[in-house]
């Protein structure tokens, strides 16, 4: 094709050569034939291309517009042809079917032209790019004008044909310029590299050779047409195959949307010039110029002014950036630091009621480890739009962090506020569909009350502080801060602090609770406890500080400790006892620390440096945590195939309690103690009665926790439970109790059996 294409060019080129040195004479119909072939050959090249999959819509559009501006050529050629050749016709005749053919042509191009999207994103871009293109219009139609346009009106002295010949040229260069400007900018994004360079060569080089034809006066034998036709279609042909064969479609430099900056200005510069120049020789064309350079200081200031409007906008958005959260759009930490210090400011607000509304989901650490942090974002941002809809327009909502919010509720009663908070409790009660998955989201929230002039921090802090306390009351639920609450729950930051010291400084220690055989009443076995021996607050239960620990990843060491504590301590019973020492060995162990690389080594490390055998070892892990395990339980599976125990811990009240038994390595379920204790009498049979069964079917150990009446221990013991564990037998209990214990034969807990 492009052979073909290039062929009917040189005909024609030598065709013509021949016929600028003298009248034809015959050889017409070289001059005519190769015209309609060439155009004939592109327009099918480009309908190939338009349909060829794998190009962007965009491009393939682009293709489309151009094959029909062939067509349209092609239509023209071939009745100019005819015209010509058989008619008797000039060349340079139009009959009304060629001028609309070569009229469609053009706007078609320039429909091709117009429609490829420069993928200006904001309308400051679009309107700069506007003003750019109209500068270098103005500028370059104003050089046109007087270096081109006039200059022939002129020799004609003003005849109309020439007016007229004059504006059309004027206004073809334009469109031409428009046409390369517009290609040029959204070339790059939609076609292939080659293609620009050649398409400009056409656009440029057609209109070039056409406008000769002044020159060829004196031969009306010969039609520019005639060369510049097979000249433009063998560039787009060109320009079409190498679109055709190129591999990939993607733009692969970097898309440039604006013209280069010096542009603009060379365009003034060039225009006073003129001016001046103008000026200097008492030109009469001084005038127009003058007023095309005022129009283009006019648009220079206009594009200046869109630039700084854009220039607002951006660092506007910045500011948005610095003061919000990107993932929810809701003020950020140092947003809401900088509201509640205003809100709190006595000398704007004198006396003033402040409450701060801390809000913390339950589980959300679940969501994020067991259906990815899509799922957890999407969470997020669902949170955030039910919390903004639960509050009044003037409060602000923020997010602090992670799964952390936080609520200014200003000016309100204490009581109002409490309505509020529980508000967003029913605001977030409704499932969230987050990409796919419907889910419940459970929250704690913490209310602080607090008056202008009051340190914001501390409000902050209290109300942190009663987050928590909601968070032990079982969670989804709302507290209010009581000034008692600081010295049962102190704050994540402060205890995290002391706790790391804990550990090094033997603030720690360990209490043992005996899980007894409720047929015999032996001691079959302990589970280790751990407690706190704080300095100031006294011993601090593990509700209070495990929490924390696992949080800041404390927990891995601190759970580290105790393993090899309770082991050493159960080495030295067995010494100390023999037979009569518990069998068995529990040890609570969280999900953080079984994901905690070294684990597997360090529990078989302790194992054998105590000499205790694999088998008298329970690990217990919580069911709920038990769900987050993920790639982890690799870790189980390897510690069980050394002969070590796993129990599920609070067995029942999981969610997934079954798919868990099916995908976890388990020889123990410890039935949780709102199970054994159960007051519903009409029911409370139906869940241990359920559990035995399972555990009997699958071939578990059993524990039953939480024993705390002789009563319990019947029912229990009736229902085929053989080994259990509470207060009913004994609360966890100091080393040297045990100790005493175990001298007496067991001789306490003998006393409490059923
Ligand atoms: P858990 O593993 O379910 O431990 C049993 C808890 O129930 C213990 O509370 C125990 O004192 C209590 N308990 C025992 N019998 C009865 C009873 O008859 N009635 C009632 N109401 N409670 C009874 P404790 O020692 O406060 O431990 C609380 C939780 O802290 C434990 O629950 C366990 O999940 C966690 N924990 C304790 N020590 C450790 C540890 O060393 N590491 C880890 N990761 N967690 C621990
Ligand atoms: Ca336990
Ligand atoms: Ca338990």
């Amino acid at each position: 094709m492009v052979a073909l294409s290039l062929l009917c060019l040189l005909i024609v080129a030598v065709a013509f050569g021949i016929g600028l040195r003298g009248p034809m004479d015959g050889l017409e119909p070289a001059l005519w034939l190769p015209v309609p072939l060439a155009s004939l050959l592109t327009t099918v090249t480009l309908i190939r291309l338009s349909r060829r999959g794998g190009l962007p819509a965009e491009s393939r559009r682009f293709w489309r517009h151009l094959s029909i501006s062939c067509g349209c050529v092609l239509a023209g050629t071939s009745v100019n042809a005819y015209d010509t050749l058989a008619g008797g016709h000039p060349p340079t005749y139009l009959s009304t079917i060629p001028q609309i053919a070569y009229g469609g042509s053009v706007v078609m191009n320039l429909w091709a032209m117009s429609r490829l999207p420069l993928r200006l994103v904001s309308r400051g871009e679009v309107v700069r790019a506007g003003l750019d293109g109209a500068v270098v219009l103005l500028a370059a139609g104003a050089f046109s004008w007087h270096y081109v346009t006039l200059p022939v009106v002129q020799a004609s002295s003003f005849d109309t044909a020439a007016i007229i010949t004059g504006m059309i040229t004027f206004t073809m260069n334009m469109v031409t310029l428009f046409a390369v400007g517009k290609v040029a900018l959204a070339g790059r994004a939609h076609l292939a590299p080659r293609v620009l360079p050649l398409l400009t060569t056409g656009l440029i080089g057609g209109p070039a050779i056409a406008a000769c034809q002044r020159f060829l006066l004196d031969k009306p034998w010969l039609s520019t047409a005639q060369l510049s036709v097979p000249f433009v279609m063998t560039c787009t042909l060109i320009a079409g195959y190498s679109q055709l064969n190129a591999d990939d479609t993607v733009p692969r430099r970097q898309l440039s949307r604006r013209l280069p900056v010096w542009l603009p200005y060379l365009a003034i510069g060039g225009v006073d010039a003129l001016l001046l120049s103008c000026l200097r020789d008492h030109d009469p064309d001084a005038m127009p110029i003058a007023v095309t350079a005022v129009l283009l200081s006019g648009l220079v200031v206009l594009r200046q002014q869109t630039v700084f409007r854009e220039n607002d906008r951006l660092v506007a958005r910045l500011d948005h950036g610095a003061t919000h959260d990107i993932l929810t759009g809701l003020p950020n930490r140092a947003l809401f630091t900088d509201r509640l210090a205003g809100t709190m400011d006595a000398e704007e607000n004198p006396g003033r009621r402040v409450s701060v509304a801390l809000i913390d989901l339950d589980d959300f650490k679940t969501v994020n480890d067991t259906l990815g942090h899509g799922v957890g974002d999407a969470l997020l941002i669902a949170v955030a739009g039910r919390l903004t809809t639960a509050v009044r327009a003037e409060d602000t909502v923020a997010r602090l962090g992670g799964d952390e919010f936080v609520v200014i509720l200003d000016d309100l009663e204490p009581r109002t506020a409490e309505q509020i908070a529980h508000r967003m409790i029913g605001a977030l009660a409704e499932p969230v569909v987050a990409d796919g998955h419907e889910l419940l989201v459970r929250a704690s929230i913490g209310i602080a009350d607090g008056r202008a002039g009051e340190d914001p921090a501390d409000l902050l802090r209290r109300a942190d502080i009663a987050m928590y306390a909601a968070k032990h009351d079982g969670g989804s639920g709302v507290e209010r801060y009581t000034p008692g609450m600081a010295g049962t729950v102190a704050d994540t930051a402060a205890l995290g602090a002391q706790l790391r010291h804990a550990i090094t400084d033997r603030q720690m220690f360990l209490v043992y609770q005996p899980i007894v055989a409720l047929d015999t009443g032996r001691l079959r076995g302990v589970e280790a406890l751990v407690r706190w021996a704080h300095p100031t607050m006294g011993v601090v239960p593990p509700h209070q500080f495990v929490p924390v620990a696992e949080r800041t990843g404390l927990i891995v060491p601190l759970g580290d400790w105790v393993l090899r504590e309770a082991c050493e301590q159960f080495a030295v019973w067995h010494a100390a006892h023999g037979p009569s020492s518990p069998g068995v060995l529990n040890v609570n162990v969280s999900s953080r620390q079984l994901r905690d690389a070294g684990f597997v080594d360090r529990v078989l490390a302790v194992l054998a440096e105590t000499g205790i055998p694999p088998y008298q070892l329970t690990l217990e892990i919580t069911e709920s945590t038990a769900v987050s395990l993920g790639e982890a339980v690799a870790g189980l599976d390897a510690l069980r195939r050394h002969g070590v125990r796993i129990s599920l811990d609070d067995f029942g009240t999981g969610q997934s309690t079954l798919t868990l038994l099916h995908e976890l390595p388990v020889d123990q379920l410890k039935l949780d103690r709102s199970f054994t204790q159960g007051t519903d009498t009409s029911r409370r049979d139906t869940m241990p009665a359920a559990v035995i069964a399972l555990a009997k079917a699958v071939g578990l150990d059993l524990v039953a926790e939480g024993v705390e009446t002789a009563e319990q221990a019947e029912r229990l013991a009736h229902l085929g439970y053989r080994h259990a564990q509470g207060y009913h037998f004994a609360r966890p209990l100091p080393a040297a109790e045990i100790d005493t214990l175990l001298a007496s034969g067991h001789a306490e807990l003998l006393s409490h059996l059923p």
